[in-house]
């Protein structure tokens, strides 16, 4: 039976799950003449962990910082070498990303997301960067729109 993802609202593969577009996303990247260029790549990543921050497990403290990168990349604030710069940082010596048990499960009040990574999927190889960025955009406009703080439970 399919259904639909509780985080993103990706229609699921039969017997899938959302994990498995996400994997489906990283090897259409792969396959791609070039790679899909480290804008797209981070932008792709970025979205899925902003729309999974349950599944992806990251503390309260990267999501802010993975949505704060996405926003500022798209609107041309920072560079791609300032990001990894900031990443390195943020994950340099004992600071944790991954949420231990016992750590707040962070769920934004976003109540439906325009686009899922089944979107992006389904395009294809062709007009993937301009479709991810669309995507990227929706995150951060539906974010904005639910409030700056993600609830905590
Ligand atoms: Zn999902």
């Amino acid at each position: 039976m399919s259904g639909a993802c509780h985080e993103c609202g990706a229609t699921l593969p039969e017997g899938g799950t959302c994990r498995d577009l996400f994997h489906a996303l990283l090897l259409l990247e792969s396959q791609m003449r070039g790679g899909p260029g480290e804008t797209s790549h981070f932008l792709a990543v970025s979205g899925y962990v902003l729309q999974h921050p349950e599944g992806m497990n990251y503390t309260a403290e990267a999501l802010a910082g993975s949505r704060r990168c996405v926003a500022d990349r798209l609107a041309g604030i920072v560079t791609m070498e300032q990001i990894r710069n900031d990443v390195r940082r943020a994950v340099d010596g004992s600071k944790r990303v991954t949420r231990r048990s016992g750590d707040p499960i962070i769920r934004w009040q976003v109540s439906a997301w325009p686009m899922n990574v089944a979107h992006v999927l389904a395009g294809g190889a062709e007009g993937y960067a301009s479709r991810v960025e669309a995507w990227a955009r929706s995150i951060v406009l539906a974010l904005d729109q639910a409030g700056a703080d993600a609830a905590r439970r």
